[in-house]
């Protein structure tokens, strides 16, 4: 009966129109939503206005929460799950939002389990996932990152990656998949990768992912997550078995996107002037 009704009134908030005003926000706020046709745009639309009624959204440290805040999150996370089967986060209650880089308060031990190592007292942090808890992130953080795939950095998409992890309650990289032929490849590919990054961290090289990613398998997957959506096509050069196995994952090849973009720009919204092609020397971990 309860889920019924939650069925029932989800379907009635999907079909509700879009507002204006949200569309603005997203067109000036995510660059890939310009990508997206217009059954996926149809879609997020839909999965954003479940998903931004249904969660708790607080303001914090003396932020006041407008729609622009709301609908910038809410439609990047729900981009992750875009081509999933979901049911809009069921492990995320709510989102707490600070207005920029924080410090914050330690927790008391057994509330949370913590996944992030940054934070431990005064060191400040851009965003954080509890395994039983909320999703933290800082707004100044996530807008540039938002306008600013070029950077391959973004808050969001690394915090709902760690909640789409821990959907089979183990924080080890490999959120729940299809079937033992995918978690076999992927755990061969993953693993390899993974190592990799860690070694040439360990060297002191340059590396495409983030070198955060060499912390742990959690951290990996959440580091990688962020350059699919925001640098494809650079993702899948310097490492193509990676991409193949997240584009297997969500169900979503965001390369092709980008490349459908660039043969037929004039197809997509004017407002998408930002590119998602990136320069070679932007932002790479050392
Ligand atoms: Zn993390």
């Amino acid at each position: 009966m309860f889920h019924w009704l939650r069925d029932h009134h989800r379907a009635e908030v999907r079909s509700r129109p879009f507002p204006a005003e949200w569309d603005k926000f997203v067109s000036a706020n995510v660059p890939h939503f310009g990508l997206l046709d217009a059954a996926e745009c149809a879609e997020l639309c839909a999965m954003t206005q479940v998903f931004l009624e249904e969660k708790q959204w607080e303001g914090c440290g003396g932020l006041e929460l407008t729609d622009e805040i709301r609908v910038t999150i809410s439609v990047q996370a729900c981009l992750l799950q875009l081509g999933l089967p979901h049911d809009y986060y069921r492990n995320v209650d709510s989102i707490l939002v600070y207005p920029s880089t924080v410090v914050i308060p330690e927790q008391h031990p057994g509330v949370f389990q913590r996944v992030e190592g940054t934070l431990d007292g005064d060191v400040p942090i851009l965003g954080q996932a509890f395994t039983h808890g909320p999703v933290i992130l800082v707004w100044d953080a996530v807008l540039k990152g938002s306008r600013h795939p070029e950077r391959g950095h973004n808050v969001v998409y690394h915090e709902f990656a760690h909640k789409l992890d821990m959907l089979d309650g183990a924080v080890d990289g490999t959120p729940p998949l299809a079937d033992g032929v995918q978690l076999t490849e992927w755990v061969e590919v993953c693993s390899r990768e993974f190592l990799r990054l860690r070694q040439l961290t360990e060297q002191g090289h340059k590396t495409f992912l983030d070198s955060y990613g060499a912390k742990n398998e959690g951290e990996f997957f959440a580091v990688a997550t962020e350059e699919f959506f925001d640098r494809p096509q650079l993702l899948q050069q310097h490492a193509p078995d990676l991409y193949h196995v997240l584009s297997t994952y969500y169900h979503q090849d965001p390369a092709e996107r980008l490349l459908r973009f660039e043969a037929a720009p004039a197809e997509h919204p004017a407002h998408l002037t930002l590119s998602l092609k990136n320069p070679q020397d932007s932002n790479e971990a050392v």
